[in-house]
């Protein structure tokens, strides 16, 4: 899924910013794309303009890079093993939770 290519039209999930104090939660919104930034740059192969389908109205982004935001592994010894996940977001041993980063986009999880 991820090594697809995004094309005009398609729909994505864009992430919106979530404020640092909690009041609002970084979320998963929907985009279509608008267009996609071939410059071949690298790292920037699948930057795309969005339109986020937000609950209080549309908006148009431009230059969205992407983000499948997989989960970091850590050590494999990591002693606090069981405690990975909520309400945890990070470890010692290297392990982060999985997330996306506000501000980018990503193909829709399945579910
Ligand atoms: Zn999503
Ligand atoms: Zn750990």
């Amino acid at each position: 899924m991820s090594h697809q290519k995004p094309s005009v039209g398609r729909i994505v999930h864009y992430v919106s910013y979530g404020t640092p104090g909690g009041e609002y939660k970084s979320e998963c919104r929907a985009a279509i794309v608008t267009e996609v930034l071939a410059d071949g740059s690298q790292g920037a192969e699948n930057n795309v303009g969005l339109a986020v389908l937000n609950p209080e109205g549309v908006y148009f982004n431009r230059a969205v890079p992407q983000d499948e935001g997989a989960e970091t592994p850590g050590s494999p010894d990591c002693p606090n093993k069981a405690g990975h996940g909520s309400p945890f977001r990070y470890c010692g041993c290297g392990w982060m939770e999985a997330g996306h980063c506000g501000g980018t986009w990503h193909w829709p999880e399945r579910v």
